[in-house]
């Protein structure tokens, strides 16, 4: 075998890593061997220790990702706190929910600013470091099921992650070559504060967990696999595919 999941060695930057899938994904990344450096705009105390608690060398970069203003801070301290980037996984984001009717230009802007003009540009910054030293590296994006389908009140979040599908495959397009691979995980329905909305509304939740093939929502952790194999040099000759990690939800 050519291929390893190890990423000892390697340093894994993961925004929103303070909780839910970004904290998941930093501690699976943590188990695989890579040292972290998390960040985010709240307190990373408890992914720091569970990282730790890993074996991993871990940082935390505090940034706001509504504007563009923390990018080129965030990869200067992140390589000045632990080297080279190896890894980049753009997994803040928000959601609003509201009528399409009656949708605000407010909601619109505050999800596409993180969730799509933050991720491109933070990208963009990272991979000039990736191409400048000709390592190349691993960005992985957190897209959604809305990345596939419609759904309903969420109209800018769903215009966010079908505009990450899109743009996880212009830059591998345009960095394949430069031995950046991008991909993305479309999670399906996790157990974080992102969703607390529908699971708190008995009607949706019913509705969501009787179309989960798996017949549970995910847990954080279960995204993990699929974050460490997108890192790892496995995933040396995959380029701008959208996975699923959503208990078959999309199969039905
Ligand atoms: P979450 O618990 O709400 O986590 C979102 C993360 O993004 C938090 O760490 C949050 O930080 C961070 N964030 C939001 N705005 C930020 C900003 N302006 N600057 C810096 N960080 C910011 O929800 P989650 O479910 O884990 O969401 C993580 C990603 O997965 C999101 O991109 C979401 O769209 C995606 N996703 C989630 C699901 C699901 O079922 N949960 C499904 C598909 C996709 P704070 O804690 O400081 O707000």
């Amino acid at each position: 075998m050519t291929f390893s999941f190890d990423l000892t060695g390697k340093t894994a930057l993961v925004t929103g890593a303070n909780t839910g899938l970004g904290q998941g994904i930093a501690v699976a990344l943590a188990q695989a061997g890579a040292a972290i450096v998390a960040v985010g705009r709240s307190n990373m105390d408890e992914t720091e220790r569970l990282c730790r608690e890993a074996g991993a060398a871990f940082h935390s970069v505090q940034a706001d990702l509504s504007s563009l203003d923390p990018i080129e801070r965030i990869v200067t301290e992140a390589s000045t706190l632990s080297g080279r980037i190896d890894i980049l996984v753009n997994n803040a984001g928000i959601i609003r929910r509201a009528d399409a009717i009656e949708f605000t230009e407010k909601d619109w802007d505050d999800v596409m600013n993180v969730n799509l003009k933050s991720t491109f540009f933070l990208s963009q910054a990272v991979a000039r470091t990736m191409i400048a030293d000709e390592r190349g590296g691993k960005i992985i994006n957190i897209a959604s099921l809305l990345s596939f389908q419609g759904g309903i009140r969420i109209p800018s979040y769903t215009a966010s992650k079908s505009g990450l599908a899109g743009l996880t495959r212009l830059l591998a397009c345009e960095w394949a070559s430069k031995g950046i691979n991008v991909n993305a995980i479309a999670p399906g329905y996790f157990v974080t504060n992102n969703t607390e909305a529908l699971r708190n509304d008995p009607k949706r939740s019913s509705e969501i967990l009787g179309r989960i093939p798996a017949g549970r929502w995910g847990d954080p952790a279960d995204l993990g696999g699929a974050a460490v194999f997108l890192a790892s040099t496995a995933a040396d000759y995959i380029h701008g595919i959208v996975l699923p990690v959503d208990g078959g939800w999309l199969a039905r």
